[in-house]
């Protein structure tokens, strides 16, 4: 019997898995999180010994795609194991306990490991009329959400519904369904977008915090740089075929069967940002665009409304210019920020300078009056121009010499 503190590794053998088969999986894991291969050594050291963490995972507005992922695999492999050794306190799909039983089960692990738990969110968060849309024992979603997530070392939020409402948010939606983010204040989250989520991301994340004690770096949404910092076109093995005009302009056509670019069919790869072409799915078999049909951007913000219609292409970002892709406005973008960052800077160290020698003028033409008299002196100390520009001084001038006092007194 594997106790919760036993090492990781120590599980993994009494489940057969060969040492061999860990290391393996140690450098698969430097390279989903985008470190060189000398980590692998450090990763398999730390995970070895690391004790198991516990999970709460919930489940809100989904279709369980996310837990499917989780689950899915013909044969066990070693990513589910280390996810099934997170020791999954409680999940309403997979746990024995149902009703009150199944809440007691969340309370009590809640008690028992305060900040010491993961909580992972799948699944929208409806928050129109009370959140009636979704409870759970007679409360809202988001009520339990929100309990479990503070209490939590970090919330993970696995797919798209759960990074910002998915499906269930989409336009006429009238559950006013949000993310994670939006009900969960403070704390760290992690967001791991995607319909169904990568689970080997899943995986990687939580190596990362075995190995380092910290999670993985994020951008303002809590998307993992390793996992969301690349575009999908620049990953994709069929990008040779873009850069030389050979798309599918039909299913089932010449091009489809000789494995061309899907941009034309409503590919979304030059607008999405995830690791799919590297990671894959199933094990390293395969993913959407390598099994023939285009990426429809589910990683991205809003995509049920921003990334459709899923087989036609997006409008172009600039009207009437077809042939200006996101890509080439991003660039120039680019450009343009770079030129205006040398004018400004050139444009300061001119001002500088300019300032610099206008003040020196200044303090010369100012020292050689004071030598000539009192007169030339307070002219120097403020310029013709200027005091033409202030208008003549009368009685009612507050600002006028010898008038600092409100009270009057000075006036002369
Ligand atoms: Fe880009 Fe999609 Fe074509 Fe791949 S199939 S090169 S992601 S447009």
């Amino acid at each position: 019997m594997i106790r919760l503190d036993d090492g990781l590794l120590a599980a993994l053998l009494e489940r057969g898995v060969s040492r061999r088969s860990f290391l393996k999986f140690s450098a698969a894991m430097a390279s989903a999180l985008a470190l060189p291969a000398s980590f692998a050594p450090r990763i398999a050291a730390a995970v070895a010994t690391a004790p198991r963490l516990p999970v709460i995972w919930l489940r809100g507005q989904d279709c369980a795609g996310n837990t499917e992922a989780f689950l899915r695999a013909t044969s066990p492999t070693i990513a589910e194991l280390v996810l099934d050794l997170l020791s999954v306190d409680y999940h309403a799909t997979l746990m024995a306990p149902a009703g009150a039983a199944a809440t007691l089960s969340r309370t009590t692990a809640m008690e028992r490991y305060p900040d010491g738990y993961i909580a992972i969110v799948e699944g929208g968060i409806p928050t129109a009329d009370g959140g009636a849309y979704c409870t759970i024992g007679g409360r809202p979603f988001r009520d339990v959400v929100r309990e479990v997530c503070d209490g939590a070392l970090a919330t993970i939020a696995v797919g798209a519904c759960a990074f910002d409402g998915g499906t269930p948010a989409a336009a006429g939606g009238p559950t006013g369904a949000v993310g994670v983010a939006s009900v969960v204040a403070g704390g760290r989250l992690i967001t791991l977008p995607g319909c169904p989520l990568n689970v080997e991301n899943l995986t990687a994340t939580i190596v990362h915090y075995l190995t380092f004690r910290e999670f993985p770096p994020t951008d303002g949404r809590g998307r993992p740089y390793f996992a969301y910092g690349g575009l999908i076109h620049n990953q994709c093995e069929r990008r040779a075929h873009f850069e030389f005009g050979e798309f599918v302009l039909a299913w089932g056509d010449e091009g489809a069967q000789k494995g061309w670019c899907l941009y034309k069919v409503g590919c979304k790869g030059p607008e999405a940002f995830a690791n799919c072409p590297t990671v894959r799915y199933g094990e390293g078999t395969s993913w959407t665009v390598k099994a023939g049909h285009g990426c429809v951007g589910c990683t991205m913000p809003g995509f049920w409304d921003a990334m459709t219609p899923a087989y036609r292409r997006l409008p172009p970002p600039v009207p009437f210019a077809p042939t200006i892709s996101v890509d080439h406005v991003g660039q120039a973008l680019v450009g343009g920020v770079v030129a205006l960052t040398v004018v400004h800077g050139g444009a300061t160290i001119v001002r500088s300078r300019l300032t610099r020698s206008g003040e020196r003028r200044r303090a010369a033409k100012a020292a050689a009056a004071a030598a000539a008299g009192p007169i030339e002196a307070a002219v120097a100390a403020e310029p013709i121009e200027a005091a033409v520009a202030a208008g003549p001084i009368d009685a009612g001038d507050a600002d006028r010499p010898g008038t600092a006092d409100p009270s009057g007194s000075e006036v002369a």
